[in-house]
């Protein structure tokens, strides 16, 4: 079926005129709203008001546009009905077969941190949502039916299939189309939603505290299935990945897979664990991740240094790791690398000879994410009955953040290490402790109950690796509850150390690493992480 007629209206006018123009140029009729005609016209396009095509004028400030019988007749009509279009033709409708639409801003606007409710009330669409899903509705059949565009990046799709035989699209692109209208237009309600939930108490005439207004929309947690998994955490699990449109600078919405067998759901967990580690330091860095904890970490002048030191701290964990660097890996990398078993490697680049080194290893997943791509906006686990959802664990220290408790000053070279180890212990399963030294860890106590097992098994973890915790910096992702656990750290060597401080017991913590004579630094912030 030709497109013969395209109605335009769109908030996000990222490359609308060249799609109109490339719409024009194949014959197709263009209508549109008043906005967007008004541009459309500017850059030399005959173009018709929806206004002075239905007949009604944009009434109410615009909150009237397109909801009107010729509109919505235009999209809702069956091509394959002979009924359906003697109806219209009866009603002077003209069919409309390409929609192109998408919505107020909503989102972008309630997340401006002076967002009064009456502009949060002003940009929820009404005429975008309803057309968006009559068209959606009238995807059609194999035989012809209304192509919808939500999305900028679909423009160039659309005209490649019109460039075929019979000018339309094909049934498959206009299903996939529409069902991202439904995830696009349930996400978009969803945000509303959510937003005045979140007002629940609040007087929508007054002020609106700013906390509430940058409180993130759990509802739009509306996603794309990107790779059906061949099963979930264990055998019996069925999986599948998918993707929040809402965050397309996030982690695994990026990756690539350049080799390697297919990502399990194991593998996506614990890349994405690695990879947000790797990313927070800015020195070359490389990563080890088993069951989404670090076993090994460290920083070097390159990355195949990084690799090495990293593996020192728990070559016997590292078996079978996701490993991840910073850097781009090249070929004296790959080869050391691929001495060892492993499942995944994920990096910002490879060169063409490291790719031909990991290429013969053919199980080994290999994955490119750039380091650039942002963060998730919200944490989400899934509880009995409900999400427990949170703002992502993203507050940086500064070193000028730290509070020296103990008599004895840290040197620039202490300093250094602990904040290493800050960093790293921020990416441990609580109660997390991180043994660092010459930027590397030296031993990680990991996911334990209690902080003083930690501390226990991270200074064993140490010994079975043959690496020495003498004069050692140490961080513990929470406060010392008593002072067992710093005795436990210093016994095994340890010489300053970083935590939070805050327990009620801080002035027995604190005497203990005097009595030790050690340097203690509190961060006033803590890293759990379940
Ligand atoms: P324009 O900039 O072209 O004046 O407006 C485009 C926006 O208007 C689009 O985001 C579209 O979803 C929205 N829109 C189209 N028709 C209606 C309507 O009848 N009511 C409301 N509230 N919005 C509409």
């Amino acid at each position: 079926m030709k497109i013969q007629t395209a109605l335009i209206s769109v908030s996000d006018k990222t490359g609308v005129v060249d799609f109109a123009k490339e719409l024009a140029a194949r014959g197709v009729r263009l209508l549109s709203t008043g906005g967007t005609a008004k541009l459309l016209a500017q850059a030399g396009l005959t173009v018709t008001e929806v206004a002075d095509h239905t007949g009604s004028p944009e009434i109410l400030d615009g909150r009237v546009k397109t909801l009107h019988p010729k509109i919505h007749g235009g999209l809702l009509a069956r091509r394959d009905s002979a009924e359906h279009l003697r109806t219209i033709k009866k009603h002077g409708i003209d069919a409309i077969d390409l929609l192109v639409v998408n919505l107020y801003p909503f989102r972008e606007t309630v997340a401006k941190i002076d967002c009064s409710f009456a502009d949060a009330v002003e940009n929820i669409d009404i005429g975008g949502p309803a057309m968006l899903r009559a068209a959606a509705k009238n995807h059609g059949t194999r035989e012809g039916g209304i192509t919808v565009v939500i999305d900028p990046a679909d423009y160039a799709t659309v005209l490649k299939e019109m460039d075929g035989p019979t000018g339309g699209t094909s049934f498959g692109l206009r299903l996939s189309l529409a069902a991202k209208v439904y995830a696009h237009t349930s996400a978009y309600d969803g945000a509303i939603a959510a937003y005045m939930s979140s007002l629940a108490n609040a007087e929508p005439e007054q002020d609106i505290p700013p906390e509430r207004n940058i409180w993130p929309d759990v509802l739009t947690l509306q996603v794309y299935q990107k790779q059906g998994l061949r099963y979930g955490e264990n055998a019996q699990q069925i999986a599948s990945f998918y993707v929040d449109p809402f965050c397309p600078a996030g982690l695994m919405a990026n990756f690539k897979q350049l080799q390697g067998k297919e990502l399990s759901y194991n593998n996506i967990a614990d890349s994405d664990a690695a990879w947000d580690c790797v990313r927070s330091f800015d020195e070359p860095a490389c990563v080890i991740v088993k069951h989404a904890n670090p076993c090994g970490v460290a920083i070097a002048s390159n990355v195949h240094e990084a690799y090495i030191k990293a593996l020192k701290t728990d070559t016997t964990s590292a078996f079978g790791g996701i490993i991840a660097f910073n850097r781009p890996i090249d070929a004296a990398t790959a080869q050391t690398v691929s001495a060892q078993f492993l499942e995944v490697v994920l990096a910002p680049g490879y060169d063409a000879d490291a790719l031909a080194i990991f290429a013969a290893k053919k199980n080994v997943r290999v994955l490119t994410i750039p380091m650039g791509a942002g963060q998730n906006d919200i944490d989400v686990k899934r509880v009995g009955g409900g999400w427990l959802v949170q703002t992502p664990d993203a507050k940086k220290l500064a070193l000028a953040d730290l509070v020296v408790a103990s008599k004895r000053q840290p040197t620039a070279e202490q300093l250094q290490d602990l904040m290493f180890a800050w960093k790293v212990a921020k990416y441990v399963k609580s109660n997390a402790i991180v043994f660092v030294g010459n930027g590397m860890t030296l031993g990680v106590g990991a996911g334990q109950m209690s902080r003083i097992d930690s501390a226990r098994i991270a200074s064993i973890k140490a010994e079975n690796a043959g690496l020495s915790l003498q004069g050692s910096a140490v961080a513990s992702d929470a406060f010392f509850p008593f002072r067992d656990g710093l005795d436990v750290v210093v016994k095994a060597g340890a010489t300053c150390v970083i935590q939070p401080g805050g327990s009620m017991r801080d002035d027995e913590v604190i005497a203990a690493a005097n009595e030790h004579d050690i340097v203690m630094v509190l961060t006033a912030m803590r890293h759990f992480r379940h």
